[in-house]
């Protein structure tokens, strides 16, 4: 008799969802189950959060959770690890000092659990099985609750001394708009969900008009998701243009800057907003690094993350098989 196939659990833990993939040992999916991340409670909340999607998301695919060789958690804030903990994971409601979620979620689930920067993961997967596979060098600028960066130089994932990547915290203007980071004038600051959101409450308070927080409250929700965004951007809402506009804008200056430094074979846009808004904003951000490419003859090919909102999970299920991403 063969053995049985080996099959990995990947979870993308966002600021606003968490998404898990059941993947077989070429990428293939099996199984899929998401739900919001919890806005209370913590990260113990978070863990049993991510322990419901990975039994929903092996049920799906006719297994159980402590059949994967292992589980990959691609985790926002300071992974470590060695140890299995996260900390400072912001964009994450009450995550501030570390909490040991590997061991948790291994007891919890009965299996090895690795885990990854979210980002890095996501990069991984779009560079081994997305838009970025034609290359050896992409950056992956990921577009959603903040402005996560991965990086793949000559075919090597590139961590830095492990804090390489934060594309969102490049200083898109001196001075400028206060960032989640504490810190001005980051891109974060301008194209980052949260950040958005924010800007969008305190015009309200100031007298603007806006349909973006009745879109949201019509739809069950209480943050405004990409999904929320694109309908208010589809109804030609005049605040969301405006800040889109300048989102848009900074992601130009931004990744112009990084790819002035770089010079990498392609660009790769995910995230919620980056999938979500698709191709014409894509284009529209590729028409905004422009003028602040060095070079402008040849600018990089930017594409639309291939594997849309599962990269994430996909990706923290290749850091779950263990191959660290190499080619070329
Ligand atoms: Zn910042």
């Amino acid at each position: 008799m063969s053995p049985a196939p080996r099959l990995y659990g990947g979870v993308d833990l966002g600021g606003t969802k968490i998404q898990t993939a059941v993947v077989g040992a070429r990428g293939k999916v099996l199984g899929e189950a998401r739900e919001p991340t919890p806005a209370s409670g913590g990260p113990p909340a978070v863990a049993e959060a991510i322990e419901r999607t990975v039994r929903a998301a092996t049920d799906a695919a006719s297994t159980k959770p402590d059949a994967l060789t292992a589980v990959g958690v691609g985790s926002p804030g300071e992974v470590d690890e060695g140890t299995g903990t996260v900390a400072q994971a912001r964009n994450v409601s009450g995550w501030d000092g570390p909490f040991p979620l590997g061991p948790t979620l291994s007891e919890s689930l009965g299996t090895r659990v690795v885990l990854g920067n979210d980002v890095s993961v996501a990069t991984r997967a779009e560079f081994e099985l997305g838009a970025g596979k034609p290359y050896t060098s992409i950056i992956g600028v990921f577009w959603g609750t903040g402005v996560g960066g991965g990086l793949i130089l000559d075919g090597r994932e590139w961590s830095g001394r492990g804090a390489a990547g934060e594309i969102g915290h490049t200083v898109v203007k001196i001075g400028g708009r206060r960032c989640g980071c504490g810190r001005r004038g980051c891109l974060e600051a301008y194209a980052g969900r949260a950040s958005m959101e924010a800007k969008a409450r305190r015009l309200v308070e100031q007298g603007e008009r806006t349909a973006l927080f009745e879109i949201m409250e019509k739809r069950g929700r209480t943050r405004l998701t990409s999904g929320v965004w694109d309908r208010a951007l589809q109804d030609q809402d005049k605040m969301a243009r405006q800040l889109i506009d300048q989102a848009v804008e900074a992601l130009g200056a931004g990744i112009a800057s990084a790819n002035n430094l770089l010079d990498v074979e392609a660009i790769v846009i995910g995230g919620g907003l980056g999938t979500k808004l698709g191709e014409p904003y894509v284009e529209r951000i590729r028409e905004a690094m422009m003028p602040h490419l060095f070079v402008d003859d040849r600018p990089p090919p930017l594409h639309v993350a291939a594997l849309g909102d599962l990269g994430g999970a996909i990706g923290a299920a290749l850091v779950a098989k263990g191959k660290p991403a190499s080619r070329g």
